[in-house]
Order: C-alpha cells, then structure tokens, then sequence
C-alpha cells in the first residue's frame, strides 16, 4: 500500500483528507505521526509558496510523497486581503472570532454587491523531492454583515458561497465539502495522482 504523508497537524482536514482517498489504496499519514518535526514556517508571500514550502520541507524530513494545502480568504474590495495573511488577519495570534469581528469592521456599510470573496485552496504535491505538482480550488460567494452558524472553522460563520441562502457554518459538513475550495482542490489532486508517477 503507498504511503502519503499529508503535512498538516490539523485534525478537521486530516479527516477531509482521508474520506476522501478512502477508495484510493493510500495510507494517509499526518504531521502527527512525526511529533518530532517542528512546523514549517509559512512565511512565503503566496499560498503556492506556502503549500509548496509545507511539502518540501516535509518530503526532506520523511522522504514521504508528501502533499500540503494553504488557503485564504480573498476580499475584492479589500484587493485580495487578507489572502495569505488569513490566519493572522487580526494580528499574531487571532483567534477565528478575532479574524472575523475585524472583517466584519472593515465591511461595514459596503453595499451588497461589493462584497464578493473567494477562498482559495492550493494543494502541493511533492512525490520525491524534485518534482512539484500543484492544484487548486476556488469557492466564490459574499460577506455577510453578521456571523451566523455554529459549525465550521475560520471564517466560515461570515461566508455565504454564491447559490446557497447558508453560510459554510450553517450547512453540514458533506455539503461544505461538495463546493467548498478545499473539496474542490482534494478533487482535482485525486486526478492528478492518478496520472503522475510516485
Ligand atoms: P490554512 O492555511 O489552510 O490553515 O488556512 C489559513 C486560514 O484561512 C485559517 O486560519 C482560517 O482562518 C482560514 N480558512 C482556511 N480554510 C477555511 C475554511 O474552509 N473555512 C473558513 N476559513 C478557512
């Protein structure tokens, strides 16, 4: 059975990860089976920098086909912000209410229409140390004036995607999963896998 080394320690995407190469013959293995590797500071000015410096670094630590994903949230009327900064949008050490009360300021009073956002997902793939393949996902929709939903992580209580009257918080995990960014990233790297050699 192939292994593969997914380079996160977060639990909520291992689980996404894993449901959805259940039918693929992969072991999927996390950053928590190596507890003694520090994580990768993501410092690189774009998501692809980051998801490509996250499966490096985890491919030279391991030597595991190793795969990593970064995401963030795109404003249009902030010009992309907070983008890679997601995470830290509120400053160092924000908290997901943090991240989304300072949002929900910086929208204050913009009409409707201008509130369109995407998350966007890239996921880097790093079969053997020299070669990178990467794809991404987008999932567009608006910012809502107020958080609503209890489910979810990040910003997902302030995000409406386009076509749906529920934020990502609002709706069942499943159905996040069949149109949110990441869902549609996991997609496209299973095609991809399946056509590339490791
Ligand atoms: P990461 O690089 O994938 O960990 O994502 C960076 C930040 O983007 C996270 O701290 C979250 O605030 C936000 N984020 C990532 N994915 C999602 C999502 O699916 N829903 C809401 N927020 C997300």
């Amino acid at each position: 059975m192939k292994q593969l080394l997914l380079a996160s320690n977060n639990a909520d995407k291992a689980t996404e990860f894993r449901s959805a190469f259940a039918e693929l013959s992969i072991t999927l293995k996390t950053l928590k089976d190596f507890p003694q590797f520090p994580p990768t500071e993501e410092d690189a000015p774009t998501l692809e920098g980051n998801a490509i410096k996250k499966a490096m670094e985890a491919w030279e630590r391991t030597k595991l086909p190793s795969l990593a994903d970064d995401t963030g949230l795109e404003v249009f009327y902030l010009d992309g912000r907070p983008g890679v900064y997601s995470s830290r949008f509120a400053g160092e050490g924000a908290t997901y209410a943090d991240n989304c009360r300072k949002l929900i300021a910086e929208m204050k009073g913009v009409a409707p229409r201008r509130r369109k956002a995407q998350f966007r997902c890239v996921l880097a793939f790093v079969p053997d140390g020299k070669n990178v393949h990467c794809v991404e996902g987008v999932c567009v929709g608006v910012i809502t004036e107020a958080p609503s939903g209890g489910g979810g992580f990040g910003y997902d209580p302030i995000f409406l995607p386009d076509g749906y009257t529920q934020t990502f918080a609002e709706m069942s995990v499943a159905l996040k999963n069949t149109l949110s960014h990441r869902g549609r990233a996991i997609m496209a790297m299973k095609k991809k896998l399946a056509g590339v050699a490791w």
